[in-house]
């Protein structure tokens, strides 16, 4: 066996240690989903979610996937290839392949989801937004990770309104057919912005106390948003759900990658491009 070459289990060690399982919600589902912890792993593919088509990716040549969604949250009682479950399972399996999920314990990780969609924003003096866990340790170069919370608050570097930060939003994400969609006015002033990647829609309240001109996130519910920007003076800024956590792939693969460094390890990684986002078409009514 090569030396430097890494193990599931050398992996699995360093997503631990930046994305700890007892940080995620008691309802869900993370760590190792399928793989033997004794595998050899050349090359890493990293997804948002763990769909037969990613699979079908992974099992060209990764010996490790590691999505943010998990593939089961409720009980299962088989991995018949009937259900889409069951064929990620096969696929991987046949392909030697292993499955890894960091879902909310990536949420509330620094860095994590959040951070990752405000660096793609070009947002300034990121802080959290929500502190849950304030008694978290300092960081050490070992271990450079704390637990903050949902959500991150940053600046712009110069004011804009709310129409040219929208096209920034979608500059700044990957394409999909629904776009960004805002409350508006257009012409609102945005300086201060907020971000949760994923549904994050109750944080509007949080986010305008935390001063914050815009809320950037994704699945924000009719009533939910209708009584949000009512309330509070705030705009919020809809995405793809996919596309929101989606620029947390690359930050996720590079802490893996010198994780295992610091171990004397080395893998390859990559970051899926395939779009699992479930909204294909998008036509807009008149
Ligand atoms: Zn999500």
């Amino acid at each position: 066996m090569d030396e430097a070459a890494a193990t599931v289990r050398d992996c699995i060690a360093v997503l631990e240690s930046v994305y700890p399982s007892s940080w995620a919600e008691g309802w869900d589902a993370v760590g190792l989903v399928v793989g033997n912890l004794d595998a050899q792993v050349g090359s890493v593919l990293f997804a948002v979610d763990p769909t037969p088509e990613v699979a079908a990716e992974a099992a060209r040549g990764a010996g490790l996937l590691v999505t943010h969604h998990p593939l089961f949250l409720r009980g299962v009682h088989g991995v018949a290839e009937t259900s889409p479950g069951g064929r990620v399972v096969a696929t991987l399996v046949r392909a030697g392949a292993a499955l890894f999920t960091a879902h909310t314990n990536a949420d509330v990780a620094a860095p994590g989801v959040s951070d990752a969609l405000a660096t793609a924003l070009g947002l300034r003096d990121v802080l959290p937004l929500e502190v849950e866990h304030a008694a978290e340790p300092i960081p050490t170069a070992d271990a450079p990770t704390m637990c903050r919370g949902l959500g991150r608050i940053g600046q712009l570097p110069a004011p804009e309104p709310l129409g040219e930060f929208c096209a920034r939003v979608a500059r700044a994400l990957p394409a999909t057919a629904g776009g960004v969609r805002a409350t508006g006015p257009a012409d609102a002033p945005v300086h201060r912005v907020a971000v949760c990647g994923g549904a994050g829609g109750e944080l509007a309240g949080a986010a305008r106390a935390a001063g914050a001109d815009v809320l950037v996130t994704a699945d924000g519910r009719h009533h939910h948003v209708l009584d949000a920007v009512s309330a509070h003076p705030i705009a919020v800024v809809d995405v793809a759900h996919w596309a929101s956590e989606w620029p947390w792939l690359e930050q996720a693969a590079a802490r893996l990658t010198a994780g295992l460094a610091a171990r004397g390890r080395t893998v390859s990684t990559a970051v899926s491009t395939l779009v699992t986002d479930p909204w294909r078409l998008h036509v807009p009514s008149h």
